[in-house]
């Protein structure tokens, strides 16, 4: 059983494409989204219905949150409020209904899945440091959690009190170790990496592994151009922050 993890899609189609397309090639037995479809991109409705035809499980992220009015928008900064604002203008009736039934926390199989973290989850925290890593942990008795939300992979274990941040993108899981998962983003990575990012968890052999794929960034910003977007939504993209 392969389990293929994908967050903070932010309405970029292309991205979303590649990554379908990717773990497709890894034989996926099942999709779970981390939330985020729409926000910052040009495609929030294209993104949402494909999401919703290849994801067996959805959870709402903080953007998704915003554009249903379950957020503030002046929490967001001025570009993401811009797009937000853009998004709520073009979404669908249908596509809102859709965001509205979404939870924010999914638990199966001795597995967290967050789009934030467990502690708050609708109070959107970044989990970045060693911290912020020990007082999460605190908040899950599953084997692993995973989560997206900061855009920047990341795998952490905890052993009795230790904390490690884990180097690689691999990861056997140990049964006497818990681990938080950060699976990036697929529509705009923030680690100074412009491909798309996701997770694929292999239940069977108990391993998990951050992929990384490549996709035509200069279509999806030619698409934001279009809609005028604000331009350094787009030209992030390229640089992967
Ligand atoms: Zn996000």
């Amino acid at each position: 059983m392969k389990i293929g993890i994908i967050s903070d899609i932010h309405a970029n189609l292309e991205a979303l494409t590649a990554v379908l397309a990717a773990l497709a090639r890894l034989k996926i037995d099942q999709i779970i989204c981390l939330g985020d479809l729409v926000g910052y991109g040009p495609n929030p409705n294209e993104c949402i219905d494909l999401i919703r035809q290849e994801c067996s499980v959805v959870l709402a992220g903080n953007h998704d949150y915003a554009i249903i009015g379950q957020e503030d928008l002046e929490r967001f900064n001025s570009h993401a409020k811009q797009a937000l604002e853009w998004t709520r203008s073009v979404i669908s009736a249908q596509n809102l209904d859709f965001l509205r039934s979404l939870e924010v926390v999914f638990s199966h199989d001795n597995y967290l899945y967050v789009h934030a973290s467990p502690a708050r989850p609708t109070d959107w925290d970044y989990v970045f440091d060693d911290w912020e890593a020990q007082y999460q942990f605190n908040f899950f008795t599953e084997h692993a959690c995973f989560l997206g939300h900061s855009h920047v992979p990341m795998i952490i274990s905890k052993m009795q009190d230790h904390i490690s941040f884990i180097e690689g993108v691999r990861v056997e899981l140990a049964e006497n170790c818990q681990y938080l998962i950060n699976v990036g983003s697929v529509g705009q990575p923030r680690d100074l990496k412009p491909e798309s990012c996701f997770g694929v968890l292999d239940v069977s052999r108990q391993v998990v592994e951050l992929h990384r794929v490549g996709y035509p960034i200069e279509v999806t910003q030619a698409k934001m151009a279009a809609a005028k977007l604000p331009e350094h939504l787009a030209s992030r993209l390229k640089i992967g922050y």
